[in-house]
């Protein structure tokens, strides 16, 4: 699907680039921007190695997929020059409100007054974000599922202000890509990570308090009650960076001490052990993918 517009992505980051790669592949004209070139530089590495992914797991969707034409569809870039065709931004950055801040108000000042701010984030309040814009009427929050290509689901969350032609702009991008929405209500960590976040971090406590090892943990979730993967499995996958990010961003808005970060979790984090990206985590993948 070609609309003819452009879709810019900001940040290139675990979500970012997956979210650009599964729009280049189904037909978007796509801009990539992050401040780091190096960023940029493993995105591109990233879209090699996410094409075998959705090839072996997903042939069905991806079968056609080649990846020159999805390259060719992406611009990679540190600037925010050449934004006139844009209709819609996803935006990816770190989850850091004082990030995202500067992000938008930035964005709100080189973005057309039509265009809709998809908001990707595990926990911040779609309704502050839209604060930061114009028009706040053209936020939404879209939280995108990891590995993006692979994930069908999207929580959409609906700010105070969010329009009904917000809502279904974005809905209408998401049908683009083969994926539904379930549509939400804003307040902080939305349904998924107010519920995911309090499990990851319990986790970790276990693992604190010596009750049991990662793998112990996490095998009686996947064989005992059959999930996909265990807590601590998903956390590495998520990244434990972002699930701290997360879990003080809970924290500090609702002050319930349930939300506080584990110890062990802040030390990993500390010692570079973010999971997945970092090549380790609560389990070792031995090179950083
Ligand atoms: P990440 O740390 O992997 O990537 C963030 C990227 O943002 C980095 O490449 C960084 O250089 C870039 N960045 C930082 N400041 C920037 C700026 N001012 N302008 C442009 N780029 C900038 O993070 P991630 O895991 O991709 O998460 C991104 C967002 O998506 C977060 O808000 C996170 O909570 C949310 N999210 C993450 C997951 C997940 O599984 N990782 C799932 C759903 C939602």
């Amino acid at each position: 699907m070609s609309t003819g517009k452009q879709v810019l992505v900001v940040g290139a980051g675990t979500m970012g680039a997956d979210l650009a790669f599964d729009l280049s592949a189904h037909g978007h004209s796509v801009i990539l921007k992050d401040i780091h070139e190096d960023a940029l530089v493993r995105s591109k590495k990233r879209m090699g190695e996410l094409l075998r992914l959705v090839l072996l797991m997903d042939r069905a969707r991806f079968g056609g997929a080649k990846l020159d034409a999805i390259m060719s569809r992406i611009r990679f870039t540190t600037s925010y020059e050449g934004l006139d065709d844009v209709h819609f931004v996803v935006e990816n950055v770190v989850e850091d409100l004082a990030v995202k801040r500067e992000v938008f108000a930035e964005l709100g000042r080189y973005c057309g007054e039509d265009t809709v701010f998809g908001v990707n984030t595990s926990c911040v309040s779609i309704t502050t974000i839209g604060s930061f814009l114009p028009r706040p009427d053209r936020a939404i929050g879209m939280h995108f599922l990891n590995p993006v290509p692979l994930k069908r689901l999207v929580e959409v969350i609906v700010g105070h202000h969010t329009s009904v032609e917000t809502i279904d702009r974005a809905k209408a991008l998401l049908d683009s890509l083969g994926k539904e929405a379930v549509v939400v209500q804003d307040s902080p960590g939305f349904v998924t990570n107010r519920i995911l976040m309090l499990t990851i971090n319990e986790a970790a406590f276990v693992v604190h308090d010596r009750i049991a090892e990662p793998a112990q943990v996490d095998r009686i979730f996947t064989e005992g009650f059959s999930h996909k993967m265990g807590p601590l499995a998903t956390g590495d996958l998520i990244g434990l960076d972002t699930i701290l990010k997360s879990l003080i961003v809970l924290y500090d808005s609702f002050k319930d001490p349930k939300f506080r970060p584990c110890p062990l979790l802040v030390r990993m984090v500390d010692a570079g052990l973010l999971g997945r990206k970092s090549g380790k985590g609560f389990f070792d993948y031995g090179k950083v993918p």
